[in-house]
């Protein structure tokens, strides 16, 4: 298939790149490398550097390249960020993804997979964790909105034309890298906690800071739902092969299980082989104490399973690629 993948040069729309070349697609990456980076999009994939909210332009592209899916990768996702500039958010990740819709329709594309978030469900209570896809929408900040928006477009989309195919992928926590170590995860920023965390165990940073210690869970940590980006990508090609006109698909994508901030921590140490740093302090604002995935309706559907769940495995393939690129893609020579 002719694939058009937006973000390709971001953390999770370089793996999809990867994976679709190398499972024999055809792969054209579009990104406006706000946040991607140039040397995340790997082989001889062509990147166009373009905003997704110029339609006719990107009409042009899927015109041009005989695109027959679309992938949309590209989007902000900083919570903290989307609460100080909520219309940059919406407007990036909400009004860009309907003008890409715009021109697929005229382009007529009618296969699309979405990047949605788990940051839909808000702060789900108790009895909906883990949490089933039917679990009531409720975002509790702008990013989850702005994601979830396109959630209703789409269906609402998909509902009124006949020959259009989507699916809906709602993710937990990513993380990990290829298994060549050639791409992984790199933010600038970096918010998230498992890269942080081998940042401070390289002495990247002095010390981990846990975003609180008084939930009520076990440990008094955070616990999130850990899914091996390769396990994340492959839900990706499971579901383009599947898309069914008039049926849009809804799936969490998550391994089922949970691990907390300090579980997180005592991993990365076994991994790493050290003692890492640890400052206690206060919560971060909009952390749900427990959030992890149901994620049994894309096993029934497709068959689709994480191989990677041992949290060590997870955190070994995030190590490997921050020992060897420690400061990301801007480091010309990988260490080691
Ligand atoms: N976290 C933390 N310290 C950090 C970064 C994150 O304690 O430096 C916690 C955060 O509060 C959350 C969990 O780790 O409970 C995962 O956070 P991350 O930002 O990686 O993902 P999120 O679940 O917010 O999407």
């Amino acid at each position: 298939m002719n694939v058009l993948v937006t973000g390709g040069a971001g953390y999770i729309g370089s793996h999809a790149v990867k994976s679709l070349r190398l499972a024999g697609h055809r792969v054209v990456a579009v990104d406006n490398l706000s946040r991607g980076f140039r040397a995340a999009v790997t082989g001889d994939t062509p990147l166009v550097v373009h905003e997704l909210g110029d339609w006719e332009h990107i009409t042009r592209i899927l015109r041009g390249n005989r695109i027959d899916c679309v992938m949309h990768f590209a989007a902000l996702a900083y919570v903290g960020e989307s609460v100080d500039d909520p219309l940059r958010y919406y407007r990036n990740n909400t009004a860009h993804a309907l003008e890409l819709l715009h021109a697929m329709r005229l382009a007529g594309v009618r296969k699309f997979v979405f990047s949605s978030t788990c940051a839909t469900y808000g702060e789900p209570s108790p009895e909906h964790i883990p949490i089933r896809e039917d679990c009531p929408q409720r975002p509790i900040n702008p990013y989850g909105w702005s994601k979830f928006f396109v959630e209703r477009a789409l269906l609402d989309h998909c509902r009124a034309t006949p020959d259009f195919a989507c699916a809906i992928l709602r993710y937990f926590n990513v993380a990990g890298a290829d298994r060549e170590t050639e791409i992984g995860e790199a933010h600038n920023p970096e918010t998230h906690l498992i890269p942080i965390v081998l940042q401070a165990a390289l002495g990247l940073r002095p010390h981990v800071e846990i975003y609180g210690t008084d939930y009520p869970t076990p440990d008094g940590t955070c616990i999130r739902d850990y899914i091996h980006v390769e396990d994340l990508i492959a839900a990706h090609l499971l579901c383009m092969d599947r898309l069914t006109p008039g049926t849009p698909m809804v799936y969490n994508l998550g391994i089922g299980r949970g691990h907390s901030v300090r579980e997180i921590i005592a991993a990365a140490e076994r991994v790493a082989g050290g003692k890492i740093r640890v400052v206690e302090g206060p919560r971060r604002p909009g952390d749900p104490p427990r959030l992890f995935a149901d994620p049994s309706r894309i096993q029934r559907d497709l068959g689709w399973t994480a191989k990677i769940t041992a949290v060590d495995d997870i955190i070994e393939s995030a190590w490997k690629w921050l020992s060897r690129h420690p400061q990301g893609y801007t480091s010309q020579h990988p260490v080691g």
